[in-house]
């Protein structure tokens, strides 16, 4: 806009001309640095849950699934995992299962875990941040209040301390030390295309992913949104360290996201009615 300002009092074709090359100049860098993903949900447990544990102050508990997913962003020469989803071990310990190894997962779909070189985690919650072993070769990125919070003061009160693994919460500061953590404060666009938001609410460093996609910009919501329900009523889920920054994410997702059908939440079986399925357990935006 003000290139073209500084040309307007000369001669029309002189200007129009030089605004053609500086419009194809823009074009030509947008097709340099955009590239269209896919994006996989890879779902690795499904349970029955209560009502009570996604609507907060619902007061009439209901039977209803959860899903519990990794997701990954595959690009031409590209793969960003995003989040590792719990261990087998941790699940034992907890008294739940796990229908697949997440990892198995991403073979079905060709990416081979140990040949990954990303990361995303969203949030630091145990069903998000296991499995890191599988990994080695990565670089993993959260937020820095994340990491300030599960290594602050309120992380051994129990009701923050019931949501997560200590050695998660370890493994992390030793990623951090050992230069494998990148800690972002805020939006960073990551990759061309890729990019994270700071949305707290869940957590108080919970992220969410936006993602350019060849159906229109789409977000990995996680957590942020539990299910597409909370996101249309604007009902909190009821694991909520602040509501309201919770309500401002759903309007964030909203805002990021070309549609609603392009939101892929944390924990909604719904995704595979919405979604594609390239093998079973897998739904995404297949087209590249
Ligand atoms: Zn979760």
């Amino acid at each position: 806009m003000s290139v073209l300002g500084e040309v307007g009092c000369m001669h029309p074709v002189l200007r129009r001309a030089i605004s053609v090359i500086f419009r194809s100049s823009i074009y030509s860098e947008e097709i340099r640095l955009m590239e269209y993903y896919k994006i996989f949900a890879i779902e690795y447990e499904r349970r029955q849950a209560l009502s009570t544990e996604i609507f907060l102050r619902s007061m009439d508990p209901e039977p209803m699934f959860m899903s519990y997913y990794i997701w990954a962003i595959v690009g031409a020469n590209t793969a960003v995992i995003v989040d590792t989803g719990y261990t087998k071990e941790t699940a034992l310990s907890r008294g739940r299962k796990q229908q697949r190894c997440p990892g198995e997962g991403l073979k079905l779909i060709g990416i081979q875990p140990d040949e990954v070189e990303q990361v995303i985690i969203t949030h630091f919650h145990w069903d998000h941040l296991g499995n890191r072993a599988l990994f080695p070769r990565a670089t993993f990125y959260a937020q820095e209040k994340e990491m300030a919070f599960w290594t602050g003061r309120y992380a051994s009160v129990p009701i923050f301390r019931e949501v997560i693994e200590p050695d998660d919460i370890v493994g992390m500061v030793r990623l951090n030390l050992s230069g494998h953590l990148t800690l972002i404060d805020g939006s960073r666009e990551l990759f061309p295309g890729i990019s994270v938001h700071w949305v707290g609410g869940h957590t108080p460093g919970m992220q969410i992913v936006e993602v350019a996609t060849a159906g229109g910009t789409a977000v990995i919501a996680s957590d942020a949104v539990k299910t597409y329900r909370n996101l249309t009523e604007n009902i909190p889920d009821p694991y909520v360290n602040d509501i309201s920054e919770m309500i401002d994410g759903y309007e964030l997702v909203r805002n990021l996201a070309e549609n609603e059908s392009l939101v892929f939440p944390g924990h909604d079986p719904e995704v595979f009615n919405r979604f594609g399925s390239p093998a079973e357990g897998i739904v995404g935006l297949l087209q590249g």
